[in-house]
């Protein structure tokens, strides 16, 4: 039988990619891997270590970036973190850090930025890619972050960037935060969206980028429906159209 794909999806903060991700997942009967949730549960353990505090992305605060590095590859090592696939969760996902369900904890506005700090240093995206990879060794993964078509899935053959305005990201992230019960001001989310784009995009190591081959899709103003229609026909003509042996 051919080997299933590996869906590719990355784009900037609030474009979409997580609910597109888990519903494309299921559409496809696919795993869904969301990476942001395992840069966010390396941020939340960096942070509950003390060592998230005054770490700037532009400057090389050796000490912190080994000391978090050292965490992650230890977290790696005993397997501490679990995505377990479950429909019910908000994302689709539930998400454990040594046995600790911590779905929730991880989408703190400060786990965001948090993550955003943590996945700069190239210790950690080293233990994280290893662990991407051999969740998605198998294929039949839709596998959603900044990197997924430039660095760690490059030879996916249904690769996607997706985007929207900065209004529209913004928008959308403060939906979510009302569903959840909460209030932010638009124009703080706003620029904490535009911050974060910002820091993924300009980093030294696996910036956010459109990978070559990867379809562009802008989310602003069309439909979830839409979208994830658009999606899933490209995705099944790869599938078909793959006569590759395993
Ligand atoms: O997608 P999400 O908002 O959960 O990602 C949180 C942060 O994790 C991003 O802002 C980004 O800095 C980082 N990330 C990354 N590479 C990925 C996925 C997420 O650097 N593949």
């Amino acid at each position: 039988m051919p080997r299933l794909p590996i869906v590719a999806i990355d784009g900037p903060a609030g474009a979409g990619k997580s609910t597109i991700a888990k519903h494309l997942a299921a559409r496809l009967n696919f795993i869904l891997l969301d990476t942001g949730a395992l840069y966010r549960t390396i941020a939340l353990a960096a942070a509950r270590a003390g060592l998230l505090e005054g770490i700037d992305p532009n400057s090389d605060h050796e000490d912190s970036s080994a000391t978090i590095t050292a965490l992650a590859e230890a977290i790696a090592e005993r397997n501490g973190i679990s995505l377990e696939q479950d429909p019910e969760q908000p994302k689709g996902l539930r998400v454990r850090l040594d046995g600790e369900d911590v779905s929730g904890a991880i989408r703190a506005p400060e786990m965001s930025m948090g993550a955003s700090r943590v996945s700069a240093i190239a210790g950690v995206r080293e233990s994280l890619m290893n662990l991407q990879r051999s969740i998605a060794k198998n294929g039949g993964v839709v596998a959603e972050g900044r990197d997924m078509g430039t660095v760690v899935f490059p030879d996916s053959v249904a690769k996607f960037f997706l985007t929207a305005s900065l209004e529209a990201r913004a928008e959308r992230r403060r939906l979510e935060f009302v569903e959840r019960g909460e209030d932010i001001d638009l124009e703080e989310i706003k620029k904490n969206v535009a911050q974060r784009d910002k820091q993924d995009s300009e980093r030294a190591i696996a910036p956010l980028k459109r990978a070559n081959d990867a379809a562009l899709i802008d989310s602003t103003g069309r439909s979830i429906d839409h979208i994830l229609e658009e999606m899933e026909e490209r995705v099944r003509a790869v599938m078909g159209h793959d006569e590759s042996p395993s």
